[in-house]
């Protein structure tokens, strides 16, 4: 915990898509109204020179670098990934959104989309297109292992909505952790032992240095014959090519990628067309602006009562 002594200066809103930022900072004023909440764009020079708070939502980070006396940055979004390398090792203290309805809104997703492979739908879809009927075996939750790359705030969620569905599930995470009724694992010598025994796999931990490309051919080829993969965490974490080389050879059934190296994903992209492939535009887990906007302004309202800045993300690890 930091403690700052308080002064008042306004709060910077930065954000690249101006419309977005248009009703931010209206829903923002409306829950803090005791705040000046200015966008980037509006902000006089000695108002940036004087900023304490940024809230920020996607920001340039040139931006967010020209506010030099920036106490700390609220995030609009619970990923910090690129605020985190593109601010660099000396950037100001990044309070990122840990919202419950994200997290509910992330869980859904997972077993949504985890129902979708373990129901078979992309070959009822194949099957269609070729007017082909054809029942394929159903197979039980119970049989079926669904392994979850991190047991963070999100994947703690999807965890118990995949257990209450019946499904067998197994995670991984940094350090040790402990989840009722979950297998959980951590080391190299863990990932291994959750590729091996996983018929979905699904991505939810955050890009930093260490997981950026975790999941490439090595660890592609250790998972089971037919597997299917779901990234809900950050394109950069799974070697595109090695994953396309593993589908192209029969090694995973399918994967559904809501997040992509570049985004938007570029028409040239394999993955639109490939078969095995869902592309989803990022859509797993937005913000909700209610939620969000009444934990934003909890938590600014609590810096300026106490000075107290809420839990930062650790930079040194990146998330
Ligand atoms: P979080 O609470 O920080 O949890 C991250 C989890 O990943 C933790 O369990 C952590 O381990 C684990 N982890 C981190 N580095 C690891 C490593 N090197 N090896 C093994 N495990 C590692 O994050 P969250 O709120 O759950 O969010 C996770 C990610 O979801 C975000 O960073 C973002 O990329 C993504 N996201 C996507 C969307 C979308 O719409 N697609 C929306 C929101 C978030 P420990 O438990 O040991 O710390």
């Amino acid at each position: 915990m930091t403690v700052i002594t308080m002064t008042k200066s306004p709060i910077a809103l930065v954000a690249r898509d101006v419309a977005s930022a248009v009703q931010w900072q209206h829903v923002l004023s409306v829950h803090l109204p005791n705040e000046k909440i200015v966008q980037f764009a509006d902000l006089q020079s000695r108002e940036k020179a004087a900023v304490e708070i940024a809230i920020v939502a996607n920001p340039d980070p040139t931006e967010v670098a020209q506010l030099t006396n920036l106490v700390w940055i609220q995030s609009l979004w619970a990923g910090v990934e690129r605020l985190v390398a593109e601010l660099g090792p000396k950037a100001p203290p990044i309070v990122r959104l840990v919202d419950p309805e994200l997290a509910r809104t992330m869980a859904e997703a997972v077993l949504a989309w985890t129902y979708y492979l373990h129901r078979d739908m992309p070959a009822y879809l194949r099957q269609q297109k070729k007017a082909v009927w054809q029942q394929r075996p159903y197979v039980h939750p119970g049989r079926m292992t669904v392994g979850l790359l991190g047991l963070g705030a999100l994947g703690m969620r999807a965890a118990g909505r995949l257990k209450d569905a019946g499904f067998v599930v197994k995670a991984w995470s940094r350090s040790p952790r402990q989840c009722d009724g979950v297998e959980t694992f951590s080391g190299d010598d863990g990932l291994q032992a959750l590729l091996v025994a996983s018929d979905i796999v699904v991505c939810l931990v955050p890009l930093t240095c260490e997981t950026r490309g975790l999941i490439d051919a090595r660890r592609l080829s250790s998972m089971k014959e037919g597997a299917g993969l779901i990234n809900f965490a950050r394109g950069p974490v799974i070697v595109a090519e090695d994953l396309i080389d593993a589908l192209d050879a029969g090694r995973l059934s399918h994967a559904v990628l809501d997040v992509f190296d570049t985004e938007p994903l570029p028409e040239s992209s394999r993955f639109w067309s490939h078969p095995k492939v869902t592309v989803l535009p990022h859509i797993s887990a937005p913000t909700d602006r209610d939620t969000a906007v009444r934990i934003v302004a909890a938590n600014i309202q609590a810096y300026q009562a106490s000075g107290i800045i809420p839990a930062t993300i650790d930079l040194a690890r990146g998330y």
